[in-house]
């Protein structure tokens, strides 16, 4: 019989030897300052770029200046919560966002919070938002076309899955306007759409989203916002979770289109938060690398190779410019890193041309490689015309008298410039585009009066909606432009002229 003493002691050694050490070794440091959103704290000397720290309460933060001796921090939370002296933890884990299939349809904020009122999202995968872009071996070029349902876009500066193509203007000229319409061209594709708000008031945002709900096209998109009064941090970040969530989607051999609204507004989050962070202030104050911030993101837009999956990602930055001024530091960035330009002008948009595409300044860069056939055909002769109605156009104001060519020619190019203009949210399919583009390249318009030109394509669109049904699958299947085609696009052409 052991006395209690030996129990005890019996008892103890059992526990001892049953005990398995698992260890948790937080690194852990001590905030020294705290100031407009940034903590700077001691004692974190294994902390990575990008990672995640904790505070108490469950206050999290992003280590981003890796200094000597001490390192910056930005808050995402309630910053007045945290005091000198406080602990911060090291959670060795880069900042992440869950993604998901269910993150379709809804709206978060860019740490991946659902905030639309719609419940919470179920998760079981994070990615990381910082990440290397796809290398070279693994892409392929451009082949397959965005449409973006834009007559003045899809048939003179085309887009490709996989291009990024940037979206300039100066305040209130439409940008926004071409993204939604995009968007919601996708309702019917195979493209999944993210659109990332960076620095917009709330009920602009809302407002969107309930457009894309009218239309349909909410089902296979996923907003990110970061508003207008949120903290610079928030607003540095939103573009990163977005593209993170375009690549989950992309991993999995999807087609994801990406609109950044806008990038100006990103960057002068990242000035803010910098300048906060003391960092050198250079070029318009901005810091050094917002140049390579904003190519590491846009680096991000690809076309994967079949061989990896497949899938990729187009991507529509905009830019805000000030007075037209596209030579300012951060536009000529932008510009340099992307595969072109829809640039938007103020006096066109005012003279009720919209979209108020300057056809002669925008570009792109490879997206032709991916336009279809009959788009191709019809497309070639429009920019043609057009820039030969514009030279005319200027020159035409001096002179007086004109011969019977010149006239005729700035009459079509009045013509052409009518059939671009587009409502918003009606965005109009291919092969209604081309139809209207052929019948307007080849002089089909030229008897009718400019006001009625908008009438006539309404005509038209009607007639391939009904009877014309047969036709307008036809010529969308065909993809191109064949001598039977084109011979019944005459008839069609030629019938709703005659009911006309
Ligand atoms: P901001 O600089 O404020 O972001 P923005 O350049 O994004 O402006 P939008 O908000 O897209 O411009 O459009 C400005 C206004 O013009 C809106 O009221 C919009 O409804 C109108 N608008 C845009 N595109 C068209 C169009 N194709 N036809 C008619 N109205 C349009
Ligand atoms: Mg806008």
């Amino acid at each position: 019989m052991l006395n209690s003493k030996e129990y005890l002691i019996q008892k103890l050694t059992e526990e001892l030897e049953g005990f398995k050490p698992s260890p948790s070794v937080y690194k852990t440091g001590k905030v020294v300052s705290v100031g407009d959103g940034i903590v700077k704290a001691v004692g974190l000397s294994d902390v990575m770029s990008f990672e995640m720290v904790e505070f108490h309460d469950g206050i999290y933060g992003i280590a981003l200046n890796l200094e000597e001796d001490a390192v910056g921090i930005v808050v995402m939370g309630d910053v007045d919560a945290i005091n000198e002296g406080d602990e911060v933890k090291c959670t060795g884990r880069v900042l992440e966002v869950p993604v998901s299939d269910s993150l379709l349809g809804r709206v978060v904020d860019p740490l991946g919070n659902p905030i639309d009122g719609k419940g919470e999202l179920k998760a079981n995968k994070f990615y990381p938002v910082e990440k290397v872009a796809p290398g070279v071996i693994s892409r392929k070029s451009v082949t397959q076309p965005l449409q973006t349902g834009i007559k003045a876009i899809d048939s003179v500066i085309p887009i490709g899955r996989g291009q990024r193509e940037l979206i300039i203007g100066d305040r209130q000229t439409g940008k926004t306007a071409i993204a939604i319409d995009t968007i919601i061209n996708q309702k019917n594709e195979d493209v999944i759409s993210v659109y990332v708000a960076i620095g917009q008031k709330r009920s602009k945002v809302a407002r969107i989203v309930a457009e894309l709900e009218k239309h349909g096209a909410m089902k296979n998109t996923i907003v990110v916002m970061a508003g207008a009064s949120d903290p610079a941090p928030y607003l540095f970040l939103a573009p990163y979770t977005g593209v993170s969530i375009a690549e989950y989607f992309m991993d999995k051999g999807q087609d994801v289109l990406i609109v950044y609204d806008d990038l100006s507004k990103h960057a002068w989050s990242y000035r803010q938060v910098s300048l906060l962070l003391r960092r050198p202030p250079g070029r318009e104050a901005y810091p050094g690398d917002v140049f390579y911030l904003h190519s590491r993101l846009l680096e991000r837009a690809c076309r994967r190779d079949q061989k990896y999956g497949g899938g990729s990602i187009t991507a529509l930055p905009i830019i805000e410019t000030q007075a037209g001024d596209i030579s300012a530091y951060i536009p000529t960035n932008v510009i340099s890193i992307t595969d072109g330009q829809i640039f938007l002008e103020t006096d066109l948009f005012y003279q009720g041309i919209r979209p108020a595409l300057n056809v002669g300044l925008s570009v792109s860069r490879v997206g032709s490689a991916a336009q279809i056939k009959s788009m191709k055909k019809v497309a070639g002769k429009l920019r043609l015309e057009l820039a030969q109605f514009r030279e005319l156009q200027s020159f035409a104001q001096f002179a007086s008298d004109l011969d019977e060519d010149t006239r005729k020619q700035i009459e079509r190019g009045k013509r052409l410039v009518e059939v671009l203009k587009q409502d918003q949210y009606k965005p109009l399919a291919v092969e209604k585009q081309v139809a209207i583009i052929y019948a307007a390249t080849n002089g089909y318009l030229d008897d009718i009066e400019v006001e009625k030109v908008k009438e006539f394509e309404t005509a038209l669109d009607d007639y391939m909606d009904t009877r014309g049904k047969n036709f307008a699958s036809n010529l969308k299947k065909e993809a191109n432009l064949t001598e039977v085609i084109e011979k019944e696009l005459k008839e069609v052409i030629a019938k709703v002229k005659g009911e006309f």
